[in-house]
């Protein structure tokens, strides 16, 4: 599988590359009712990836130990890195939250 990713690219630009990889996909973070994240599959129809904030079950991330599944779930929970530096991360989960299980 080729990467179209720069050498150059640091973990940070990575993770924020995949997280608007995740966004174009249109892959969904769901939070479980006891808290587990999960993310749809963009290639397999119906499968979801069981991710934490530092793992992903998926074959990319057991390679390149990143992914847009994982890199999704960082934006869901303000753990991604931005140029303005760290999110109001409690207020970032309460919306993830809300807006994953519907009382957005
Ligand atoms: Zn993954």
């Amino acid at each position: 599988m080729a990467s179209t990713a720069p050498t150059t690219e640091t973990i940070d630009q990575a993770r924020i590359r995949l997280a608007q990889k995740a966004r174009e996909s249109g892959v969904k973070v769901r939070i479980g009712s006891d808290g587990r994240f999960f993310v749809s599959s963009a290639s397999r129809f119906g499968h979801e990836h069981f991710v934490t904030g530092w793992s992903c079950d998926c074959d990319g991330f057991a390679r390149h130990g990143r992914c847009m599944h994982h890199s999704a779930v960082l934006a869901c929970i303000g753990w991604l890195p931005t140029a303005d530096g760290p999110g109001d991360t409690a207020k970032q989960l309460e919306t993830a939250v809300a807006t994953a299980t519907g009382t957005a």
